[in-house]
């Protein structure tokens, strides 16, 4: 197993920075979710990390080695795109096998590398079809068994599900993970899905303009966004705007701009300054009437959509419109036009740098 690290990586195209003294090390095993919006700098890092691009500045340590003088086909990493880009004219044996084949193997043991791999992606069988003969998600695990299949230090996976339906992409990501586990190779993982990457990913980083805004487990960064970036990024969260009136403790009182005030971890506030907090939909409860207090707002229901097990409410207060998300085991449900209070604990006021 292998770790790789990126140290103040940095790549303009003109005035525009694609990454921005990015550093960054990702773990011997782990999966690792790069997420963020569209021309973020994912890709670009990637590609670094590959050696497809060269650097302004900055190093890509393998297993602490800088390997940026080495070549692309000499670094020992397995990628998958999202446009995996089969040869259409080979067999998926000979697709498998084109990486050893070109590194002069003898043909028993590619034969035994590549049933060996086509058997932990599940392909085994399929060996002489080609790849317009397989569905979506067959021809991106015969892209997967040719990027392990080298046994490769690293693997580098860039939106690999993207082009899969969701029902595909969902039974890809079980699949995926597996096949990681099972082969134990330190993976980066790119996507522009949330969910996905929560889901998939031991640890993520979002980035934003070619810098990392906040890296860590997914239910700490999910928990605990730092910023209002990320808060907003990953996942739904209300903002509420204020200024902290006092400290007492670990406790901020925050006066809110909504009306009312908020009781907050103090995380470092100090009295009179701005606040921002960020408020998940899910931390929200919802009873009829009006009262505002320490963590209450009273607002007015103006939608509701039902999904099955859940409704997600949008709940206009003052000038603001916030989301509350509710299991519909809820006692009640409430309709457009409903008066209520919202209310949370002290704790789900998550301070977040604006
Ligand atoms: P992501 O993968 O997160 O969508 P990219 O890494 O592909 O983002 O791109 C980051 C930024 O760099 C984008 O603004 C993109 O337009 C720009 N960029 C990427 N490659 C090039 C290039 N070869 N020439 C000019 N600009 C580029
Ligand atoms: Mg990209």
């Amino acid at each position: 197993m292998s770790t790789v690290e990126v140290v103040g990586c940095t790549k303009r195209y003109g005035a525009l920075a694609a990454l921005d003294e990015v550093s960054l090390k990702f773990k011997e095993g782990e999966l690792f979710g790069l997420l963020g919006p569209s021309g973020s700098g994912k890709t670009t890092l990637l590609r670094a990390i590959a050696g497809f691009i060269d650097l302004d500045h900055g190093q890509v340590l393998l297993d602490g080695e800088d390997i940026r003088p080495v070549p692309v086909h000499k670094r020992d990493i397995g990628m998958v795109f999202q446009n995996y880009a089969l040869f259409p004219h080979m067999t998926v044996f000979d697709n498998v096998a084109f990486g050893l084949s070109v590194r002069k193997m003898p043909a028993g043991e590619i034969k035994a590398r590549v049933d060996e791999i086509l058997g932990l992606v599940r392909l085994a069988g399929l060996q002489e079809r080609k790849p317009k003969q397989l569905s979506g998600g067959q021809q991106q695990r015969v892209a997967l068994a040719r990027a392990l299949v080298t046994r490769p230090k690293v693997l580098l996976l860039d939106e690999p599900l993207g082009a899969l339906d969701k029902h595909l992409r969902e039974e890809m990501q079980v699949e995926l993970r597996r096949i990681q586990r099972e082969v134990g190779i330190t993976t980066i993982f790119v996507t522009h899905d949330q969910e996905e990457a929560m889901t998939l990913c031991d640890r993520i980083a979002i980035m934003n303009q070619g810098q990392i805004v906040q890296l860590g487990p997914p239910f700490e960064v999910y928990e605990h966004p730092t910023n209002r970036f990320a808060a907003g990024f990953l996942g739904v969260a209300n903002f509420l705007e204020g200024r902290v009136a006092s400290i007492s403790g670990n406790e901020a009182r925050i006066e809110l701009k909504l009306g009312g005030e908020a009781l907050a971890p103090a995380d470092g506030y100090r009295a009179g300054d701005a606040a921002l907090l960020a408020v998940r939909p899910e931390k929200i409860g919802l009873e009829p009437g009006s009262a505002v207090g320490v963590n209450r707002l009273t607002g007015s229901v103006i939608g509701a959509v039902f999904s099955g097990s859940s409704t997600t409410y949008r709940v206009q207060v003052g000038d603001q419109v916030v989301a509350v998300f509710q299991q519909n085991s809820a006692p009640r449900r409430f309709q457009p036009d409903d008066k209520v209070t919202l209310h949370w604990s002290p704790e789900h006021n998550v301070p977040v740098a604006p």
